[in-house]
């Protein structure tokens, strides 16, 4: 069995975006509705978006059941207010449920969060007690910088957050650090803001008591972690400077890195640095780099074939395909055939 924590819906039917159009129409013309009438969408449309997609691929490439997520770069929790994005992330969420009980042998759930710009988290600790008690969903992703690339949220590691890290506890469930699209302009949404924010989370935990208050929380940090990995020396040597405990004790009981790195030497080097027990095997197929390596042949994003190109030993390979993604979402046990 090979889970894939990263997949988001990037290919979801228009309807869903034709109601995106509509909610940010609402919000400069007083005289359309708030919240749009929600999109009809069939089943035979579900389903040719991902037949000739996520599932074509995964077959192929030899997966099995994905982690899946509606599309990360389209939350843009800056655009309107908290209605908007608890509209939003509800209509997301809830066609990733029928995604879920189409093909229930291929996908499993995780939530999107209504998060806005200066609002507090009681909506989104509310979306995900419905996303996982009544749509079965196992995590959330969870966005670290609501404003879209001008980061004026509090840190992962402030009180502000406590409360939704309560009830992720409580339902047992993991985030992934999440963040979505860019109106920053210095920052290109999947080439640096979403590799800036995976990195700054670490350092983030790394200094906190985060995980002393919350020894069970558990994080995933996607695209291999950011530019953790490749300095991990100097997160080590920090570490040290500042009197933290080894990163062995003070973040790796609770964060994990996925395998979204689209290169061999970078999965190589992940696999050498990070300890095989905090690796997960994603790859954000269909996202943010959808070509082929002319060097390779293959699709940048068959993280599989690095992976098995790492020539590990049986029982470690099984951690980073299965026994890792047991762990760090226990949910996902009830939902395997
Ligand atoms: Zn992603």
């Amino acid at each position: 069995m090979i889970v894939d924590c990263h997949g988001h819906y990037t290919t979801a039917p228009a309807g869903l975006q034709a109601y995106r159009q509509a909610q940010i129409a609402a919000l400069t013309d007083p005289t359309l509705p708030r919240t749009p009438r929600p999109p009809e969408i069939f089943d035979d449309e579900i389903s040719a978006s991902l037949e000739g997609a996520q599932l074509k691929f995964s077959r192929e490439r030899g997966t099995d059941v994905t982690i899946f997520s509606p599309r990360a770069s389209a939350m843009a929790h800056h655009v309107g207010d908290q209605r908007t994005s608890l509209d939003w992330a509800r209509e997301c969420n809830d066609l990733i449920a029928r995604v879920c009980a189409l093909y229930p042998a291929n996908f499993v759930g995780v939530a999107q969060l209504p998060q806005s710009p200066g609002a507090d988290l009681t909506a989104s600790i509310a979306e995900l007690e419905r996303t996982v008690g009544e749509l079965g969903f196992i995590g959330i992703n969870l966005n670290p910088d609501p404003s879209g690339g001008h980061w004026t949220s509090p840190p992962l590691t402030d009180r502000f957050w406590d409360p939704l890290y309560e009830k992720m506890v409580e339902l047992d469930v993991p985030a992934m650090v999440h963040v979505s699209s860019s109106c920053n302009a210095n920052f290109h949404a999947t080439g640096a803001h979403y590799i800036n924010a995976d990195t700054t989370a670490f350092m983030q935990f790394m200094t906190s008591d985060l995980f002393v208050r919350f020894p069970a929380l558990r994080f995933i940090i996607p695209h291999g972690g950011g530019a953790v990995p490749y300095h991990w020396g100097r997160y080590r040597g920090l570490a040290q400077d500042m009197k933290c405990p080894p990163l062995e004790e003070s973040v790796l009981q609770n964060v994990f890195f996925d395998t979204c790195v689209y290169h061999q030497p970078g999965i190589d080097l992940l696999a050498r640095v990070v300890p095989i027990e905090n690796v997960l095997f994603g790859s954000e197929m269909v996202g943010a780099v959808r070509g082929i390596d002319p060097r390779t042949g293959h699709s940048y994003d068959d993280t599989k074939r690095y992976v098995d190109a790492l020539s590990l030993p049986a029982a470690e390979l099984e951690k980073i395909y299965f026994e890792n993604a047991l762990r760090v979402y226990p949910r996902l046990r009830s939902k395997l055939g």
